[in-house]
């Protein structure tokens, strides 16, 4: 038998770090899902009722997206064999970014290998050192490391504050450099909805870029799922949208639509788009097959949507702190329960799967310290008797570990 090599001393430093982890009480092992993603899945062996994956209208495991993956497979291969710009695009990728920009009512689409990459690879390359970005704090990871890669200025704004916003845009607005308006149509970590209308009020008042990531809007909020924009109808007054293939979509991938020219400019100038390799033709196929469901069958979003407001109303008279104030702060299937500590929240997303139910505890640096919680996603495919017995869970388990619920 071969033994796996021991590690050398170069990289204690990060075995330290580990240890500090399992100390706090936030160190995790990676849940394994045996089988398809679906309401009720098995993890680590166990069956278990599934509030954790993205999986919003069930498009993972539909039959019709399975199948137009499998006969990509027969009809074009496993892979394409090079980055777009050398020679890996393939017919089937010019027809799903010509299907989106339909869909979404926009000059023109270009899709990238995940949401992560169409909006890091878009804001470094469209913005330089002499420009400025006003990004919401709680901006998706993807969008603050992209703006870090731009070198522009880097103004945060406080959570949805358009006064805040605009305070920080009127001490840049007589700088020369370009200014870009950034925001989450739906926060990943919270559910609640980013004032698209408004910061777009903003943009045309200062003339800035206006610019909106839409991944967890995308199939979920709008017509048909055509995401925050069109809930907001502000259609012709956001430059660049976003959107992911990975979550409601089912598959993988990010996009960004918008004008001819920025679609064109993007294709000469964003990195992840130039330098890696373009999307395997099933996954291609997929996407193009889960935008026509979103047409034909939109009892899906109203299903969801039916879910949600039961879950959520369910899990607010049981007494949880689900964000807000007054009023839960979320009005999407993303739903947060608020524990506050680290090591609790965590205790507590091992004791819930322990009673069957996935719902992962989410700590620093994922969420800012001190705001840990639990964070649950309803799916269009979950059944009443199966949202039921989730809350019983949620309430006996936190019975059970003293959170207050
Ligand atoms: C998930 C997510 C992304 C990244 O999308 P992937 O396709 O998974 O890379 C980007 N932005 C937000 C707000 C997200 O929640």
């Amino acid at each position: 038998m071969t033994t796996a090599l021991s590690a050398r001393p170069q990289l204690r430093h990060l075995t330290a770090q580990l240890d500090e982890l399992k100390r706090k009480g936030t160190y995790f092992h990676l849940r394994v899902l045996n089988g398809v993603q679906e309401p009720v899945s098995v993890y680590d062996g166990k069956q278990v009722i599934n509030l954790a994956s993205n999986n919003y209208l069930g498009f993972c495991n539909h039959p019709k997206l399975r199948e137009a993956a499998i006969q990509a497979i027969k009809d074009y291969g496993v892979g394409p064999g090079a980055v777009r710009t050398i020679a890996g695009t393939m017919k089937i990728h010019m027809e799903l970014e010509e299907k989106i920009a339909r869909f979404k009512n926009v000059e023109a689409c270009v899709v990238f290998q995940s949401g992560f990459t169409a909006n890091a690879g878009t804001v470094s390359s469209i913005l330089g050192k002499d420009d400025f970005i006003l990004s919401d704090e709680l901006n998706h990871a993807s969008i603050i490391d992209g703006a870090r890669l731009s070198r522009a200025k880097i103004k945060v704004f406080r959570h949805k504050d358009v006064d805040h916003a605009e305070e920080l845009l009127k001490e840049v607005a007589n700088e020369p450099g370009r200014k870009l308006i950034i925001t989450d149509g739906v926060f990943s970590m919270d559910g609640d909805i980013g004032p698209v209308d408004k910061l777009a009020d903003l943009a045309d008042k200062y003339g800035a870029i206006m610019m909106v990531d839409d991944a967890h809007a995308s199939g979920v909020l709008g017509r048909n799922g055509r995401g925050s924009i069109d809930h907001f109808n502000c259609h012709g007054r956001v430059d660049i949208q976003v959107g992911t293939l990975s979550k409601a979509i089912g598959a993988i991938g990010g996009y960004v639509c918008g004008s001819k020219d920025l679609i064109d400019y993007l294709c000469h100038r964003a990195r992840p788009f130039l330098f890696s390799t373009s999307h395997p033709p099933s996954v291609t196929a997929t996407c193009i097959a889960a935008f026509d469901l979103l047409e034909s069958e939109p009892e899906r979003i109203e299903r969801l949507w039916d879910n949600t407001r039961y879950f959520k109303g369910e899990l607010g008279r049981l007494g949880f702190n689900i964000g807000g104030v007054t009023t839960p702060a979320s009005e999407t299937p993303i739903t947060p329960i608020i524990i506050g500590d680290g090591r609790l929240t965590m205790d507590f997303s091992r004791a819930l799967f322990d009673a069957g139910l996935m719902a992962t505890g989410i700590a620093f640096p994922t969420v800012a310290e001190g705001k840990a919680r639990i964070r649950t996603i309803m799916t269009s495919e979950h059944t009443r008797p199966q949202i039921d017995q989730a809350l019983e869970i949620l309430e006996k388990t936190a019975k059970k570990i003293g959170i207050s619920g």
